[in-house]
């Protein structure tokens, strides 16, 4: 039987790179996705590890070969799933990571049906995310509204996923997420678990 697809999404500066890393540490036996990029590298990312940074023209290419599973644009820069490395994963029975925005979370929900289990993870609220990204101190002004703007509507998106999980404590944030992620592997092995019936219903697909 194939592996599953677990997808995080959430509104940028809500937290998601260190619940994935935490989570990543945790579930060690989860194949993370990692995505190309056309944006720059921030300070302290790593070419390979946290994107494959590449330039515009190689992602067309990428593209236009029919070599991603999904991408979008996301505040300006393009943002693709390389497709052999988490279709052969899942083929051999791996369950892959993916942090992907709503856009190809929907995609990959289209792809994988059941095979997918989308997760959002919903900042407490509007205002702690605004603090958070001033915090930051990574974005222009005119940059924060923008990624405001666009966390509202990512926010609209959340109904659509299987689980929400609103992000105040990283330590709780990461236990709920690994405990799902568990839960839904048990399920799908065919082993009961008390958290699987957590699992809302999907709606909009
Ligand atoms: P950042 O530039 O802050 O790392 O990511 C910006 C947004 O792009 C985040 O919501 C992140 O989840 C999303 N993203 C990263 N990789 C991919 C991808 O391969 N596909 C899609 N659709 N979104 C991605």
């Amino acid at each position: 039987m194939g592996g599953h697809a677990f997808v995080i999404s959430g509104p940028s500066g809500g937290g998601k790179t260190t619940v994935v890393a935490r989570l990543r540490r945790q579930l060690r036996d989860l194949r993370r996705s990692v995505s190309v990029t056309t944006r720059a590298p921030r300070a302290g990312e790593r070419d390979g590890q946290d994107y494959r940074f590449i330039s515009s023209a190689r992602f067309d290419a990428l593209r236009r070969h029919g070599q991603l599973l999904e991408w979008a644009t996301v505040h300006g820069a393009s943002y693709g799933t390389p497709k052999r490395p988490v279709l052969d994963a899942l083929d051999h029975g791996w369950d892959v990571l993916l942090s992907i925005d709503v856009q190809g979370a929907r995609a990959i929900k289209r792809l994988l049906d059941r095979r997918a289990i989308l997760i959002f993870l919903m900042p407490p609220s509007l205002e702690q995310l605004r603090r958070r990204l001033l915090r930051r101190r990574t974005d222009t002004p005119a940059a924060i509204r923008r990624r405001m703007a666009a966390a509202r509507r990512e926010i609209a998106c959340a109904r659509w996923y299987d689980y929400t999980v609103v992000n105040d404590r990283l330590d709780h944030t990461v236990r709920q997420v690994s405990a799902m992620i568990t839960a839904c592997r048990r399920a799908h092995q065919g082993r009961p678990s008390a958290a699987a019936g957590q699992r809302g219903p999907r709606k909009g697909l």
